[in-house]
């Protein structure tokens, strides 16, 4: 075995996306000596993960970079480093930089939060395949057949790539399958949330001239960003705990005051942001649920904005007429010898209809029940009972301080989890200005003499 020990304190991060490394980075900024954290990455690439791996110049960020800092506590750690890497390029931090641009601030924080405390930090490009509590901490079983020992291990695994549905007709976008086209054909995209949006800015780039089908069982857009301060909501006005349809009232009747008064619909989204994770919680099993299957769809779109130069030209591309967006339900697709033929519903329609095209891009979620779970540490946890999937099944269960819950309702003195994973308890818990507070949150937790 090979062990962290010697330290008197030790963390090993599985999942070296985002969310372990603001982890490292949050750890890293303790000043004890004795600390000592390794990251696990099976890609070998850190701070990349499924967001910011992203190949295309318009694979953007979705938070304008004043929101993008590593530290809730330095919210112009991003925007410091952006001026510093591109001197002039950007006026404003009002900006949506590519992705792959964060991922590289990303891993240059963690080369920095290493060398700035040497000997600390150890990063592994491994797969964590099994993880088990011992009496002193936790042992860690990787695919080369080796383990980590440690006093307490963090899962950051986030999100679950589903593989695309159609048993493999369907592609996923930036997967080995997605392959060029010829830029005349027909396509189709299933879903028409952000990752769509990355599935047409492929294409895009690509030269893409034939047409694109959009189909989403809501036909939903996701809506533009535009430069507005948060509307300073008082905790105390927030119907907490209210029925899904008194909320929506509230909330309906707060975006008519703010419009009325000049202001815009976006600053109350934004203004509602700091008790997003508290009016989830407060709602019982059944309301979550009502807004999962009613409400998500129009909450994302809305919360989860374009940078206005994509979303015009989003929008540009429908009205000429290549994109089309078709409320349906996807039904089935089959390979054809040229191409492929997927079947839909349309919405309110009771009639199937075929359409072939050379391509169907799987644009659909990407948060999986945990007890499908494609990763085969997930798979153990869950299959040993040592971990539980959350009540509405989104996620992995967790206590108020992200410790890992078994099956027995037990909560883990040595396991926790951080990031999406989460969002059965959090909910708002995908986007960085979310994760780093969380980071920092459980960071403190593990530093605490009595938690560790
Ligand atoms: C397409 C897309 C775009 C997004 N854009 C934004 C944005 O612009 N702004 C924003 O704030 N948020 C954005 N998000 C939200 C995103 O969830 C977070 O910003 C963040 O990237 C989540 O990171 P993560 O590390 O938790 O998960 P992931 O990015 O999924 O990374 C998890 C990592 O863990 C590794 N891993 C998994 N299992 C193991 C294992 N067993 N052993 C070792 N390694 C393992 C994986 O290889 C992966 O690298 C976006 C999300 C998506 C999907």
């Amino acid at each position: 075995m090979n062990f962290i020990g010697q330290s008197a304190k030790s963390v090993v991060i599985i999942g070296g996306g985002a969310s372990g490394v603001l982890l490292a980075a949050h750890l890293l900024r303790d000043p004890d000596p004795d600390l000592r954290v390794t990251l696990l990455e099976r890609q070998g690439q850190f701070g990349q993960g499924l967001a910011y791996s992203a190949r295309h110049r318009d694979h953007r960020v979705n938070v304008p970079a004043r929101g993008m800092s590593a530290f809730a506590d330095d919210p112009e750690h991003f925007w410091r480093w952006l001026q510093r890497r591109h001197p002039g390029r950007y006026e404003s931090s009002w900006v949506f930089v590519a992705r792959r641009l964060y991922g590289t601030y990303l891993e240059e924080l963690l080369g920095e939060a290493g060398e700035h405390v040497p000997g600390r930090l150890r990063v592994l490009s491994e797969e964590a395949v099994a993880l088990h509590e011992t009496e002193g901490g936790v042992e860690v079983l990787l695919a080369n057949g080796t383990s980590l020992a440690s006093h307490s291990a963090v899962l950051a695994v986030g999100h679950e790539t589903q593989p695309a549905r159609g048993r493999g007709i369907a592609v996923r976008v930036g997967s080995e399958s997605d392959t060029p086209l010829d830029p005349d054909a027909p396509v189709m995209i299933l879903g028409s949330g952000l990752s769509m949006v990355d599935a047409w800015v492929g294409l895009c780039e690509a030269q893409h001239r034939g047409p694109i089908t959009v189909v989403s069982r809501n036909g939903l857009l996701p809506t533009a960003h535009r430069d507005v301060t948060p509307l300073v909501i008082d905790a105390a006005d927030v119907p907490f705990g209210a029925s899904m349809t008194e909320l929506t009232h509230w909330f309906r009747a707060l975006v008519e005051e703010t419009t009325r008064q000049g202001g815009d619909w976006r600053s109350v989204v934004d203004g509602l942001r700091p008790y997003n994770q508290r009016l989830w919680q407060s709602w019982p099993g059944q309301e979550k649920r009502r807004f999962l299957r009613h409400l998500r769809p129009w909450w994302n779109i809305h919360r989860h904005r374009l940078p206005p130069d994509l979303h015009a030209g989003l929008v540009r591309a429908i009205a000429q007429g290549q994109v089309k967006l078709v409320a349906a339900e996807f039904v089935g697709i089959e390979q054809l010898a040229d191409g492929v033929r997927a079947t839909i519903r349309r919405r309110g329609g009771s009639s199937r209809e075929t359409m072939d095209v050379a391509r169907v891009y799987d644009c659909g979620g990407v948060s999986v029940d945990v007890r499908a779970s494609g990763n085969p540490l997930i798979r153990q946890l869950v299959q040993s009972g040592r971990a539980r999937p959350d009540t509405m099944c989104i996620g992995l269960d967790v206590d108020d301080s992200c410790a890992l819950i078994a099956e027995d309702g037990q909560a883990s003195s040595r396991t926790r989890v951080v990031g999406p994973l989460t969002r059965g308890r959090y909910f708002e818990i995908e986007a960085v200005p979310d994760i780093r507070v969380q980071c920092a949150n459980v960071a403190r937790s593990l530093l605490a003499p009595a938690k560790v």
